[in-house]
């Protein structure tokens, strides 16, 4: 049947690809993928043909037309990011309201996602959370980023190079202080692991030569936000007090 398939892709260990993932790939089209060449190898070792296209940040506008086209025609598209749940730090969010605009079905496929896996690993709270993905690079953009999330209750999930790890961290510490964290590291690949403590303790690790992927997990707030606000925002609130 026609429609968009969002199909997500290993995230470092090939087994992570669901039969259905595989199945979808297979039956469909056209893959749209973020990078090709990438793609090309995963279509190589689960013997999938199907046409690529390519479809990501640069040529998403061009791309997303003609893929729209293509869905409009009746064809039945799949669309892959690098790693994976496309839409999530990655391209694909634009491509979906198109299809949505257009009526045409959008299938989402579950499947590898590197933030709720850490999420879950952390030991932090997953009752309420905030993805946040990667922060601005800019060190006074990431420092007004950091102060919108200083009384988030969620446990705080972002993602981060490696090349930019010590630094993130040093934010952290600097704008929302020495809470607990994990480093989830290389995550389903053969040198996965987590280091858990707080985010001094993470400064210190990060002390030596830091390499692989890292989403960073950080436990929300406990305080309140500052009550000046909420008073001005309610009047009655006021006038009640001033009553009795
Ligand atoms: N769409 C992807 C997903 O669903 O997780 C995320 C893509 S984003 C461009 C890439 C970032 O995800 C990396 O910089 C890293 O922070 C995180 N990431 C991806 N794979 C990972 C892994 N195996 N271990 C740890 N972090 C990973």
């Amino acid at each position: 049947t026609n429609g968009l398939y969002i199909v997500p892709t290993p995230i470092g260990n090939l087994e992570d690809m669901t039969y259905r993932a595989v199945r979808i790939l297979q039956e469909a089209d056209i893959i749209a993928a973020e990078d090709t060449r990438q793609t090309m190898k995963l279509c190589n070792h689960f013997e999938i043909d199907t046409k690529l296209v390519s479809y990501h940040e640069h040529n998403k506008q061009v791309s997303g037309e003609r893929l729209l086209e293509d869905l409009l025609s009746g064809k039945q598209v799949a669309l892959v990011s690098d790693a994976g749940m496309p839409g999530i730090s990655d391209p694909g969010s634009d491509l979906i309201r198109l299809a949505i605009a257009a009526d045409i079905p959008v299938v989402v496929l579950p499947g590898a996602n590197a933030a709720l896996t850490a999420l879950v690993a952390s030991g932090l709270p997953t009752e309420r959370f905030l993805y946040y993905g990667f922060l601005p690079r800019k060190k006074k953009e990431r420092r007004e980023a950091l102060e919108t999330l200083c009384y988030e209750q969620g446990t705080l999930i972002f993602y981060e190079a490696p090349h930019r790890l010590k630094e993130m961290l040093g934010g952290l510490l600097e704008i929302l202080g020495d809470r607990q964290l994990t480093l989830a590291r290389e995550l389903t690949k053969r040198y996965e692991e987590y280091i858990r403590g707080s985010v001094t303790e993470a400064l210190d690790w990060a002390e030596e030569d830091v390499r692989g992927e890292f989403v960073v997990i950080v436990e929300g707030t406990t305080e309140e936000r500052p009550s000046e606000i909420q008073q001005e925002a309610d009047p009655l609130d006021q006038i009640e007090r001033y009553i009795a």
